[in-house]
Formats: C-alpha cells, sequence, structure tokens
C-alpha cells in the first residue's frame, strides 16, 4: 500500500509529457493519445496508466513501481509499435517534475562526480538554488567529447530544504548509456528533466513492427536528515532492490582481492603463481589476474608465452590456496588477430560491426582496439559466446569488464540504431582510434547498453554465484543501471591514497560502499604508519591491492596482515551493514578527513581518520552522526594512539572525538561501541 501511496504522490508533481508526433515512411504523423482504462493496472506495488494512438498504432504504458518496501519508487515510460509499418520516435524524457518550492529555507542540490581518469580536488557539489538557478549533469561512459574538463556525474540528484528537518526528495537514473539530468528554478516553482541526453540533435530512435521502447527507469524517493539522509535510505534501496541477493548473501563480499596490475603487462604465470601463494599468506581472497594475460586484443585466449599451460591452472593453484580467481577482460573490442574465434577488424563479418572502419595500415594499443557495436544483435550474440566460454573454460568466480562497452556513437547506417546526420558527426580522437558523436549517439548508446544488460543477465542466470566487476577505463561507468547488473565498482583510476579517499568520498554519497573498489598503488611508505595510511585509504569499502606484495618487508607484511584480519573482523560487517556519514570535508591530503560508519542494529561503528600531510596539524575534532545523545560510548583506538575511552553520545555529537596523530600522512581508526544499560 505504501507503493501506491507514493507513487500517487509523485505522480501529482510528475509531468506526462507523450510524444507529440511520429515518423511513418518519411513523414511526420500527430500522435493523438487516447486513455485505456480497461488496461490500467493499479496494485499494491503497482500503478500503470495507459494510452493508445490508432495512428501509428501505438501503446504506452505510464509504469511506477514500489520494488522495495521503503526507499524510493520508480518510473519508467514503454511504448510498443503495435502496427504494421517501422515508426521513428522522438527523444521521450523517462520523467519530468514540477515540484513547488517552499516560502522560506535554503534549498540546496547535491551532485557528484565520476571519479573517472582522477577525481577532481571537488568531486561532491553541494549548490544553492535560488531563483533562476539552471543546472544540467551528464552521464555516458565517456568524457566529454569536447569539453574534456567537464566532469560527468554519477546520474543521480538530491534537493533539500537546509533548515529544520533537512527534507527533500532525490531522483537518479538507472542506464549506463546518454542520459542527463537538468534542474531549473522559476520563482517557486522547481522543474527537474530525468532521462535519455537528447543533444546532439535531432534525437530519434527507430521501432520496427512489434518492437518496444523503454525509457531509462529512474528512481524518485523522499528523505529527511541532509545529503547522509538520503545516502543512507538510497544505499540499502540500491542493495535491497538493484543488488545480486546472492551476492549480498556471500559473507566474503566485499572481498579483500589481490590484484597483477600492479606488474602492468608483464604478468605470466610465475607472478600469479608468487601472488597466489602470499595472498594466501596475507589472508586475502581472491586472486585477480588484470590485463596482460591474453593473445591478443579481440582474442580472449591465454598468451602462451606467458601462460604456457593456460589459465586453468591457475585458476586450480587459486582455488587450492582457498582464493577465488578473477579475470579481466575488454570483450568489445576488435584487433588485428587472426586467430580461430577472434574479433579482427578486417574480417568482412566483424567489420561491419565495428563503429567505424579503422584506417589503413592501423594497430591497437596494447589492450584498446576498435569497439564493435554490441546492439548489433550478431555482436551481442559473439559476446554472449565468448563470455560463456571464458567463464567457463578459465573456472572465473570474477569477471572484470574494462574499456568501451557501449559505442560512444557509430557511423553505420545499418544497425538497429538511428543512422547519424552527417551534418552532426563530430570526431574526436581518444587513445588513437575515431570516436564519434553525432545526433545517433544516444540511440547508440540506448541499443547497446540493452544489449549489455541482457549479456549480463544472462550470464548470471547461468552462473549465479559469479561476480562482476564494472570497469569502463576506470571509474566512467558509475550509475545505477551498472549497479543493477555487476557487483561491485573500479571508482576511479588514479590508486594513490589521496585518489582513492577522493574517489571513495564523493560515489558512498549515492552507492553502497560495499560495491565501490579502490585499487591501492605502490606508493612511497617510509614509515608503517604511512604503510597503514596507504591501506586503510583504499579499504572504506572493496580493497584491491595492486602491488607485488612479495616485495612487502616483514614489517609491512605483518601489519598487512593485521589489517586485512581487523578488515574481516570489524571493518566488513560495518561497510555492508553500517550507514555511512561524511564527517568531513572532502578530503585534500593536507588537512583531516575522515568517514564514519554506524551500525544502529549492534550500537558499533567506526571512524576512519586520516591526517593529511600539513607539518602543524597534529589533532582534529571528527563530529559524529548516528548516535544518541543520552547514551554513553566506549572508545578504542585500534593503533593506540590515544588510550580507550569513554563518552558520552552528546559529546560526540556536539564537539566531537578528537583524534591526535604525530606524523603526518598517517591514520587511525576509532572503534565506537555503545555502552549497554546493565554494564
Ligand atoms: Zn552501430
Amino acid at each position: 500500500m505504501e507503493g501506491v501511496r507514493k507513487a500517487d504522490k509523485w505522480a501529482d508533481f510528475a509531468e506526462q509529457p507523450l510524444p507529440e508526433s511520429a515518423e511513418v515512411n518519411g513523414a511526420r504523423l500527430p500522435v493523438k493519445w487516447v486513455r485505456k482504462k480497461n488496461l490500467e493496472h493499479f496494485g499494491a506495488r503497482q500503478a500503470v496508466f495507459v494510452y493508445e494512438s490508432a495512428n501509428p498504432h501505438l501503446r504506452l504504458r505510464w509504469e511506477w513501481d514500489a520494488r522495495g518496501d521503503a526507499g524510493p519508487v520508480e518510473h519508467r515510460v514503454i511504448i510498443e509499435n503495435l502496427g504494421s509499418d517501422e515508426v521513428w520516435l522522438p527523444m521521450i524524457d523517462s520523467l519530468r517534475l514540477k515540484i513547488p518550492v517552499g516560502s522560506d529555507g535554503d534549498l540546496r542540490s547535491l551532485y557528484v562526480e565520476k571519479g573517472a581518469d582522477a577525481p577532481s580536488p571537488a568531486g561532491t557539489h553541494l549548490d544553492t538554488i535560488n531563483d533562476g538557478y539552471k543546472w544540467t549533469g551528464y552521464s555516458s561512459t565517456y568524457a566529454h567529447p569536447e569539453k574534456v574538463e567537464a566532469r560527468e556525474i554519477i546520474p543521480a540528484v538530491m534537493v533539500w530544504d537546509d533548515t529544520g528537518r533537512q527534507a527533500g526528495w532525490y531522483a537518479g537514473i538507472e542506464f549506463s548509456g546518454r542520459t542527463r539530468i537538468s534542474l531549473e528554478r522559476t520563482g517557486r516553482s522547481l522543474e527537474a528533466i530525468l532521462g535519455l541526453n537528447p543533444e546532439p540533435r535531432p534525437c530519434r530512435t527507430r521501432l520496427k513492427p512489434g518492437e518496444t521502447f523503454v525509457t531509462p527507469t529512474v528512481f524518485l524517493g523522499a528523505f529527511e536528515g541532509g545529503a547522509d539522509g538520503a545516502g543512507n535510505q538510497l544505499r540499502r534501496w540500491v542493495r535491497a532492490v538493484l543488488g545480486n541477493p546472492l551476492t549480498w548473501k556471500d559473507p566474503q563480499y566485499p572481498l579483500l582481492v589481490n590484484n597483477s596490475w600492479g606488474s602492468g603487462m608483464q604478468v605470466d604465470e610465475a607472478l600469479a603463481l608468487r601472488m597466489i601463494a602470499d595472498s594466501r599468506e596475507l589472508g586475502l581472497e581472491m586472486f585477480h589476474l588484470d590485463a596482460g594475460w591474453f593473445r591478443g586484443v579481440g582474442d580472449w585466449e591465454p598468451n602462451p608465452k606467458k601462460f604456457p599451460h593456460g589459465l586453468g591452472v591457475i585458476a586450480d593453484a587459486a582455488h587450492r590456496a582457498g582464493l577465488r580467481f578473477g579475470l579481466w577482460t575488454d570483450w568489445t573490442q576488435a584487433a588485428l588477430s587472426t586467430e580461430l574465434g577472434a574479433l579482427n577488424v578486417n574480417d568482412p563479418t566483424v567489420k561491419d560491426w565495428l563503429v567505424a572502419d579503422v584506417n589503413p595500415g592501423w594497430k591497437p594499443e596494447d589492450f584498446k582496439g576498435q569497439t564493435v557495436d554490441i546492439g548489433v544483435p550478431a555482436a551481442e550474440l559473439w559476446a554472449d559466446g565468448t563470455l560463456k566460454r571464458i567463464v567457463t573454460e578459465f573456472k572465473l568466480d570474477m569477471l572484470e569488464h574494462d574499456g568501451y562497452l557501449v559505442a560512444q556513437g557509430c557511423v553505420r547506417t545499418d544497425h538497429p540504431h538511428a543512422p547519424p546526420e552527417p551534418s552532426t558527426m563530430k570526431i574526436a580522437h581518444e587513445w588513437g582510434s575515431d570516436f564519434v558523436t553525432a545526433s545517433n549517439s544516444t540511440d547508440v548508446s540506448y541499443h547497446a547498453v540493452r544489449a549489455y544488460y541482457r549479456i549480463y543477465e544472462q550470464l548470471r542466470k547461468e552462473h549465479p554465484g559469479l561476480l562482476f566487476e564494472i570497469c569502463d577505463d576506470g571509474g566512467r561507468m558509475v550509475d545505477f543501471g551498472s549497479a543493477a547488473h555487476g557487483d561491485y565498482f573500479s571508482i576511479t583510476d588514479t590508486y594513490d591514497p589521496l585518489s582513492n579517499r577522493r574517489a571513495f568520498y564523493d560515489t558512498s554519497h549515492l552507492l553502497p560502499a560495499a560495491m565501490l573498489e579502490s585499487y591501492v598503488e605502490k606508493w612511497p611508505t617510509p614509515k608503517i604508519e604511512n604503510f597503514r595510511y596507504m591501506l586503510r585509504s583504499g579499504m572504506m569499502g572493496w580493497i584491491s591491492i595492486m602491488q607485488d606484495t612479495t616485495q612487502w618487508n616483514e614489517e609491512q607484511h605483518r601489519a598487512a596482515k593485521q589489517e586485512f584480519a581487523l578488515y574481516k573482523e570489524k571493518l566488513r560487517p560495518l561497510i555492508r551493514d553500517g550507514d555511512l556519514y561524511h564527517v568531513s570535508p572532502s578530503p585534500d591530503g593536507v588537512h583531516w578527513d575522515g568517514i564514519e560508519y554506524w551500525n544502529s542494529a549492534n550500537s558499533f561503528g567506526v571512524v576512519y581518520a586520516f591526517r593529511g600531510s600539513g607539518p602543524d596539524d597534529p589533532a582534529h575534532r571528527f563530529i559524529l552522526a548516528g548516535l544518541q545523545p543520552g547514551r554513553t560510548y566506549r572508545l578504542h583506538f585500534e593503533d593506540g594512539t590515544a588510550p580507550d575511552d569513554v563518552m558520552s553520545g552528546r559529546e560526540l555529537l556536539g564537539t566531537g572525538l578528537e583524534v591526535r596523530l604525530p606524523a603526518p600522512l598517517s591514520s587511525e581508526l576509532v572503534f565506537v561501541d555503545q555502552v549497554r544499560q546493565t554494564e
């Protein structure tokens, strides 16, 4: 019942701009929509409004769903071609809202950047929405083709009144293609638009007879308690509704991983076996073989020079050591290998799947070729078969995808997507390859993303325990559509402690911490406290060590082993189940920063405290959240930088928790445990 009530509430604010025209046989026809009440459905968790048009013969469903017991509702528009002609539809927004602005108060919005490439110094944006405010945030899986400096956002936004209960609403998009969210305030009204990015125009999509177009699903929820209030509700909902239940039932999730990329493309059998042995010794839980293992781009067989006995023996060795085995792939890339089963750019069949022809003499990069458009049914079928083979043949427990799964644009006129308008074609050069944006770019991404989701849904069905790492050029595919089709995200492509903390700080506003992976690269650690600082900077969610751990000295080994044991015992349960609070400004590497986890179910939490490089800044107070002012809490300083202590909730929420660290670039974990009434 709650669901329908919520849906009805939102429907009051939602506008229903039904498409006014469509194109049939080159002619633009006005579309007259008639409501079909006999086809509508209003249940406990779903509300469906239905409209039909006679000519062209279309049926439109306007759906609201409440899949979670708590949290946001979801909305989508579905259009089906019931006629016998091909119909061209204009771009249709997922949702348009007009929300009244209260008479007083300070209206705020928050959105966060993806940590793609390297996270920027201020990836969490807090705006004030005054009259005339106008903002648009974009998401795709690429840097902006013309404005590289324009950062993409994780497609979601929160808006709240910053007075009193700090109440408001949030909305986001469950799609990995080209989307945008815009806000515009005019007087006492705030308009929000969410959906596919209509630029460049004219943006349109083809519906063959019997085909269905579905707008990206959007979610919409109400909250109190400012940004962390919204985040704590949204993260739980993502876990409960979008997440894979099997993954969350896995007590090892999020896993402790050892990844081979610290040695780059130089990985081979000897190194892999050495890493597996050391992973076991350190208490890590997965060996992740990164790029460098394959015969060639598009040729996903092990390189016989590096892995003369294949990958099966590596998987077996990992399994014998009690570890899982994960593998990197970039399966939408074609290159020059002529081996059987490889994607070759000159193969006449494959040639037409490419987003554009390659120039004569073209050569792939080490791990990047020319993208095939998986929106083409034959290419989707190839990918489907290839991934099934890789997963089975190499005995995978985890499959990582990287690279450009979703084509940025495509010049082909015989693919399911719209052909490009030549006047809108813009070619950008990246990675030595041609990328195209044109009027069809959004539609190209629409079809490719649908294919990607179908492939992964099928793979998950056939391999229910298989984990999926979502990586797209490091942190470019962080959105709620991929969250529904994978288990964790590579959130940035820069792996030093500060970048890891920045990317985590930003992304954790919107997505469950367990899903946020930090790669921890080799970094100067003259003192053991610097070493722990490096580890912990990547240990607030999912951690993948990206170093040759056999190079660590004895003291570092011992410290790491201790940290990993602590992670399993105390930190991981909080990362999975706790509420998360941003108890400092964005990390800048100079000042202090921190994250608090608090699990109200067992009244236990932790503060990750990081001291930056500032030489004269030995102490900091963190104002905590989530605690009860009338209760008492026991504090335990893991590294012994202060004796254990007892403080009242009132103090911790008021003047705060003081942490003192003598050395710059060091850290502390302060566990907070409520003193029981009987004690
Ligand atoms: Zn195409």
